[in-house]
């Protein structure tokens, strides 16, 4: 453990904030053309989470991987987001799958997000999560190289088709951080380690899946081993209501609505049974594991106004100015 590591144990939450329609199992039924004319619910259940997180006597404080596509028609949420105490991070522009866009259109896409939603915000942007941790070495340098400080794509569970792979070997570890390189860093996603396997224990269709109590106890587990967890999911896991694709079956569909309408109970009881741990943002956790190196990367505040200062933000066609 590190000499510098808190001995409350800190749980991570984070939401990648996107719509319903947008998610990988649904594509067949919902491809990128079709995204504009359909009934969006992501700022409805996006804010039921915020007040999910502001209804615990320990005020949750989480990491929200907004979508730019989401960001660019509703910026009033970004700021929201930001108001009631969260971290804004990025989920890319299009969730394109990376390893499926050649490298300019990545690039694009990983520096549109993060210009964005910086702009929207008016603060830096440290953190990035691919779209269905679709992640590997050459993709982490990308990231790494478009200025954010901070990955969080990593999950080890390999048996999901989708989620990729990066050299952990030889990496020093600042808790459940990884140091990739000076001053950049990744914070996989926690799994459960049992008889040398590895069981995805992190959140998402999983968290749906296994029994409550289950879940509970896998936590505890993870945490009086690493002393932190980090927990992802989606505001429409939330949302029981969301629009049916009667046509979807097998393990997209299962994947998508298992258990779709106890998520929000479930979610509240879990937090409300770890009340005894602290609920830090990505870039709190990295700022106390990690200390000046990670300290070393950000701007000032007065740099980001600088560069906002005078410009105007396009957002679809119209324009915005910065102190909207
Ligand atoms: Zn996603």
């Amino acid at each position: 453990m590190n000499s510098s590591q808190p001995s409350t144990p800190i749980i991570l939450i984070t939401v990648d904030v996107e719509d319903w329609f947008q998610v990988e199992n649904l594509r067949p039924w919902f491809p990128h053309s079709r995204w504009e004319v359909l009934p969006s619910r992501v700022e409805s259940n996006t804010h039921r989470l915020l007040d999910l997180f502001d209804s615990f006597d320990r005020k949750v404080k989480a990491t929200f991987f907004i979508l730019g596509w989401i960001a660019e028609r509703y910026p009033q949420l970004v700021r929201r987001i930001k108001q009631r105490g969260h971290e804004i991070a990025s989920h890319g522009h299009n969730h394109l799958l990376n390893d499926q866009m050649d490298n300019k259109t990545l690039q694009e896409d990983l520096h549109k997000s993060k210009k964005l939603l910086e702009d929207i915000s008016g603060e830096q942007v440290f953190g990035y999560r691919a779209p269905c941790f679709s992640i590997n070495d050459a993709i982490l340098k990308m990231i790494q190289d478009t200025g954010y400080a901070y990955d969080s794509s990593y999950n080890s569970f390999q048996r999901h088709g989708r989620y990729g792979r990066i050299e952990t070997n030889g990496k020093r570890h600042y808790g459940i951080a990884l140091r990739i390189d000076n001053g950049f860093f990744d914070l996989p996603v926690s799994n459960l380690q049992v008889s040398g396997q590895t069981i995805p224990w992190g959140g998402g269709g999983y968290f749906r899946l296994i029994p409550p109590w289950l879940f509970r106890a896998g936590i505890r587990r993870i945490l009086k081993r690493e002393n932190a967890y980090m927990f992802y999911l989606h505001p429409w896991e939330i949302d029981p209501d969301q629009p049916r694709v009667a046509e979807a079956r097998g393990v997209p569909a299962l994947r998508h609505y298992i258990n779709i309408d106890k998520t929000h109970d479930r979610l509240t009881r879990l937090i409300g049974n770890f009340q005894r741990c602290e609920f830090r943002t990505c870039t709190q956790y990295l700022s106390a594991m990690v200390g000046a190196e990670f300290a070393a990367f950000q701007k000032p505040a007065r740099l980001i106004e600088a560069e906002m200062r005078g410009s105007e933000i396009p957002i679809l066609g119209g324009r915005l100015q910065p102190d909207f």
